[in-house]
């Protein structure tokens, strides 16, 4: 579909444009489309802006990157095709490894995704390679598996759009898990270590520069303080935006 820049709701438009080839080119889910559906969702709420609180998640989670031994980006359909470019980046400024790792398993599109994010600039790609296959959690199976040079070793992960019970299985692993998930309520942003509550295409970009130029690997962030001025954030703007004046 051709969308008019002048379309009001462009952006948007342009957005779910981008996930439906993706679905098209097979790197997204049937199901990806719907939890596309209810970030869209959560987006309108937030007003489509990356809020202040997300700023401050997004410096947290610069730091955490930045100061980890070992850390790993898990990407599934819809984060490799929202932004690969911003995913190869990401991997540059921390020194982080890139995983494919999906909740509706499928080898054929673990491949599809290695292959974009390698036309994306990555140079390794892990979670594709069933000799390296090993369990996590008490999942059942084919969501239980990480890479053993990936997720499995790492100290700090960043797992965007992610799953409640599987976020839950890699903190009980005693890895810290940074998100992002514009649901303030979803169990993922719940359980989370660092939940950045905006949309990945906004905020992938600026933990790339937070990354580039760090300026203190200290916060002190909490992210249930952190969640609940997420969801204020929301009440303001209803009220602004559902008030007669
Ligand atoms: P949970 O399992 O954590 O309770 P869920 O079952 O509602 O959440 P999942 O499909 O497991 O949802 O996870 C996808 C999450 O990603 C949802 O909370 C959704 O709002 C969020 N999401 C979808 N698209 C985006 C996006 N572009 N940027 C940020 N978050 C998004
Ligand atoms: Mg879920």
């Amino acid at each position: 579909m051709n969308i008019p820049k002048s379309h009001p709701r462009f952006v948007s438009l342009s957005i779910r444009e981008k996930i439906v080839r993706g679905y098209n080119d097979g790197l997204v889910a049937k199901e990806g489309l719907l939890a596309h559906g209810r970030g869209e969702a959560f987006d309108y709420l937030v007003g489509e802006k990356t809020s202040k609180t997300a700023k401050a998640a997004i410096k947290a989670a610069a730091a955490k990157l930045l100061s980890a031994q070992n850390p790993v980006i898990s990407v599934n359909g819809n984060v490799a095709t929202l932004c690969p470019k911003e995913i190869v980046q990401l991997a540059k400024a921390t020194q982080a490894k890139i995983e494919v790792n999906l909740f509706y398993y499928d080898e054929v599109r673990k491949k599809k995704i290695e292959k974009s994010l390698k036309k994306a600039g990555a140079k390794q790609v892990l979670g594709t390679n069933p000799r390296s296959y090993r369990k996590i959690g008490n999942l059942d199976s084919p969501r239980r598996i990480v890479d053993k040079d990936g997720i499995f070793a790492a100290d700090v992960v960043l797992v965007p759009l992610e799953d409640g019970d599987r976020t839950e299985a890699l903190q009980k692993m005693g890895k810290t898990v940074i998100t992002f998930d514009l649901n303030p309520l979803s169990r993922t942003a719940q359980k989370a270590d660092i939940t950045i509550v905006d949309n990945i295409i906004r905020g992938m970009k600026l933990l790339v520069s937070a990354c580039k130029k760090p300026k203190s690997t200290k916060t002190n962030f909490n992210n249930k303080r952190a969640l609940s001025s997420a969801v204020s954030e929301i009440k303001n703007n209803l009220r602004r935006r559902g008030s007669l004046a």
